[in-house]
């Protein structure tokens, strides 16, 4: 069977070659006769691999030393859960931003432990900008600042970040993380789960600065404090072998591609072959703010349900599939993430123009 462009929000394509080579190691993997998933997280051979993965990701976002990287289990859910057990415990309050489902889910969590201020919404407009932002807002003895970095299911990302002083700015980077450079230190925190531009579920990557550990509320699981997770390598229990390898092999294929920066003028491009036609087309048309566009999640529309449907069914017969928009907002959202080549985003742009000569 052919390989078809999935345009999926997550878990979505992994590049060919990442694929390939696990194909080639599943059995046996080097000399040990084993398959990755049969080794012990203990053992020798597998911290190789779990140290390479530690390597690679802190060169391909030139982490600091002063900065801890975990890689726990789950996914990003569970780390805006974690977040205000391990950080809300000084004021007792934390400012967030209200710019998409999962950064709205995330406040709302927070909120089960202390104060919440929002300090923007654009939930009124079906999030298609992220709010504008006054200083004046700011709680400055928040004990964190909340963002999400790209608002996966609307298709819009941040173009500057809040400048929030010594507040330690908190981001969910789930899908647009190694996506386009960022510098490690304007964040104290940043959490990002596995399956968009990483790697296979079940796996988050987690970035702290080490003066924010060991803050955790008394009640906080041990399994979700963040020091707990430094303090043992991220294997206070079995983490999720199999996925961190798959992630390691992801970064070497993005560190062989030139690294995050490469991939950012990739990205670019691959995003602009896609809003280029939205901005001239007669039928389709963007939903997100201009001037917010995600160039992972682009989100789009006919104006008309019954066209929507029709588009996405015909654009699966030619092998582009998962093209349909969250449940909650509908229409189109095609992701096209670090392994989307721009061959299927061309693909896609022709499909549509076939479509729009056929039903404008
Ligand atoms: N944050 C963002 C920005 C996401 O896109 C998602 C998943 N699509 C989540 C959080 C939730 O992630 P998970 O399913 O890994 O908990």
């Amino acid at each position: 069977m052919e390989r078809v462009y999935n345009f999926s929000p997550g878990p979505s394509m992994l590049a060919m070659p990442v694929l390939e080579r696990a194909q080639k190691e599943l059995l046996c993997f080097g000399g040990t006769g084993a398959s990755v998933m049969e080794m012990s997280h203990r053992s020798k051979m597998y911290l190789e691999i779990f140290e390479e993965a530690n390597a690679l990701l802190r060169k391909l976002m030139s982490i600091p030393d002063d900065y801890a990287l975990l890689f726990p289990q789950g996914g990003a859910t569970q780390q805006f859960s974690a977040a205000p057990l391990n950080l809300m415990t000084g004021s007792g309050a934390a400012d967030y931003v209200d710019s998409g489902n999962f950064a709205h889910l995330a406040a709302a969590e927070a909120k089960r432990y202390g104060t919440v201020n929002v300090v923007g919404s654009s939930r009124e407009d079906t999030y298609t900008y992220v709010p504008a932002l006054d200083r004046a807002a700011f709680d400055p003895k928040a004990d964190y600042f909340h963002i999400t970095t790209n608002n996966t299911i609307y298709g819009t990302r941040y173009t500057a970040l809040p400048e929030t002083g010594d507040v330690p700015l908190v981001a969910d980077m789930s899908s647009n993380i190694l996506s386009e450079p960022y510098d490690v230190r304007a964040f104290g925190v940043i959490y990002a789960g596995a399956q968009k531009n990483i790697g296979p579920a079940g796996l988050c990557v987690l970035i702290v600065r080490r003066d924010l550990l060991g803050k955790a509320n008394a009640l906080c699981p041990k399994l979700l404090d963040w020091k707990v997770l430094a303090d043992n390598d991220s294997m206070y229990n079995t983490p999720n072998t199999f996925a961190i390898y798959m992630a390691k092999l992801g970064f070497e294929w993005l560190l062989n591609l030139g690294g995050v920066a490469a991939m950012e003028k990739i990205n670019i491009e691959k995003a602009d072959i896609l809003y280029n036609f939205l901005d001239q087309s007669k039928l389709f048309k963007g939903t997100a703010q201009k001037a917010f566009r995600s160039r992972m999640n682009v989100t789009f529309v006919t104006g008309d349900e019954a066209k929507d449907d029709a588009f996405v069914k015909q654009a699966a017969k030619a092998g582009l599939i998962n093209l349909k928009g969250h449940r909650s907002v509908g229409g189109m959202r095609a992701s096209i993430y670090n392994a989307m080549p721009a061959e299927g985003v061309t693909a896609l742009v022709n499909v549509m123009k076939k479509f729009e000569l056929e039903n404008a």
